[in-house]
């Protein structure tokens, strides 16, 4: 089907035939469809929808334009976590290193922040020397040797995706559920996953604020991962407050390396755990939850997934010890001004406070400012007393510690009374 046929048949509301789906994207790679055209079809997708056929279909096209890793060797199974995004999620980073250390290979591949939320690269790249710019045959030589790999998306890897989501960001066609799905699973289903879970996370400092529209999105990525004969499994996870207490890159960093030090703020140990046991037990390393649960805790415990990280980290060139030293910043405490209960941490706004200090990019051009942040000492259901701190800033200049408090501080809504409790894992897809 020539591209205007099939921009011109999904914005009447027919269903596209597979085949005319990948070669549109195969023209568009090729020059012969236009980035005006394939920005016209984003936005007849976004009106229009895609059934679980079409969805297969483009993430399918996206996949085959680049390449993939590939693992039939009879090895460990191969699992990877993909989370939506949110602030202060720093999950990857001891997620990775702990379920490798329990036998899985986890070819990691994660993304730079953008807006509010973070991104798993900045955070590494808060290691001096750190590479992750890595190409696919690096990756599988890092996970044959280490069990995992911490990298970028690779220039190999699904340029279709890469080239339509620039058109997507300039065209408002970002928040459309087939194209989040086709543009998420494409990266990862070229990964040659056994199993995947995503953490599909809700509220304030989510891309998804409401549970209805989470909920849709972790059943499009589920079913679709299972078109792919994926085991593919979603969580649903609050992020209405940032998780854990550092929000930054380096300061999170530091904070996921507590965690594989047997310390750690308990929500991302509560999330890690439960997205390891979904990667565990999906690719058949471990039988049962409480198994899977077993095996993590031995992993963290005895230490071997610190060392884990530690050799990948020294493998991929960085210095762990050098990311321990953390230069002198300005610090400014936000403190309670009243008594009460903590009702409310809204993760966008502090999010939003990360980045003016810059440890986030407005633009997907902009630098990023690794060693600024934030750390969050006060949880929704905490008590609040006149002169606690609520949190601590820490900016390059006063003027930008004090502007990033301010916002910080109408982050925190005291109230008389104790706010209901919300769960961290807000529910399941399979
Ligand atoms: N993340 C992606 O990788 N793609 C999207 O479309 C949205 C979020």
């Amino acid at each position: 089907m020539h591209p205007e046929a099939l921009i011109r048949a999904k914005r009447d509301g027919r269903s596209l035939p597979p085949d005319d789906i990948r070669d549109f994207v195969v023209r568009l790679m090729e020059g012969r469809a236009t980035d005006a055209q394939a920005a016209a079809f984003a936005m007849a997708v976004y009106f229009r929808g895609l059934s679980s056929e079409e969805t297969i279909a483009l993430t399918r096209a996206l996949i085959e334009s680049g390449g993939t890793l590939e693992w039939s060797d009879g090895g460990a199974p191969v699992v990877d976590k993909h989370s939506t995004g949110g602030v202060g999620d720093k999950v990857s980073l001891c997620l990775a290193p702990l379920v490798a250390s329990c036998g899985a290979r986890v070819p990691m591949v994660s993304g730079r922040g953008l807006g509010h939320t973070g991104g798993t690269l900045d955070k590494l790249a808060s290691i001096p020397g750190f590479r992750s710019d890595l190409e696919l045959s690096a990756i599988r030589r890092l996970v044959d040797a280490h069990g995992f790999a911490l990298a970028g998306q690779s220039d190999e890897m699904c340029p279709a995706d890469r080239k339509l989501y620039a058109l997507r960001d300039v065209t408002a066609t970002v928040d459309s559920i087939p194209l989040i799905t086709a543009s998420i699973l494409s990266k990862k289903v070229a990964e040659g996953l056994d199993a995947l879970v995503l953490d599909v996370k809700v509220g304030s400092g989510a891309f998804m604020k409401t549970r209805a529209d989470a909920e849709a999105l972790a059943e499009s990525l589920v079913r679709t991962g299972h078109g792919f004969g994926t085991r593919t499994t979603a969580l649903l996870t609050d992020m209405d407050q940032p998780l854990g207490r550092a929000v930054g890159n380096r300061n999170e960093l530091l904070e996921a390396l507590a965690v594989l030090e047997g310390e750690g703020p308990d929500d991302l140990v509560e999330l890690t755990f439960a997205l390891g046991v979904e990667m565990l037990v999906g690719g058949g390393v471990a039988s049962t939850e409480d198994d899977a649960w077993e095996r993590l805790e031995a992993a963290r415990t005895s230490g071997r997934a610190l060392e884990a990280l530690e050799r990948l980290v020294r493998a991929q060139g960085g210095d762990l010890d050098a990311a321990r030293v953390r230069p002198r910043l300005v610090r400014r405490e936000v403190r309670a001004d009243r008594e009460g209960w903590i009702a409310r941490v809204d993760a966008e706004a502090v999010g939003r406070a990360a980045m003016d200090l810059g440890a986030g990019r407005v633009r997907p051009e902009d630098a990023v400012d690794v060693e600024v942040g934030i750390e969050v000492e006060a949880r929704r259901g905490a008590r609040a007393q006149v002169g606690r701190a609520l949190a601590v800033v820490e900016g390059r200049t006063g003027e930008a510690a004090e502007a990033a408090a301010e916002r910080v501080r109408r982050a925190f809504v005291i109230a008389d009374d104790p706010p209901p409790p919300v769960p961290l894992l807000l529910g399941r897809r399979s």
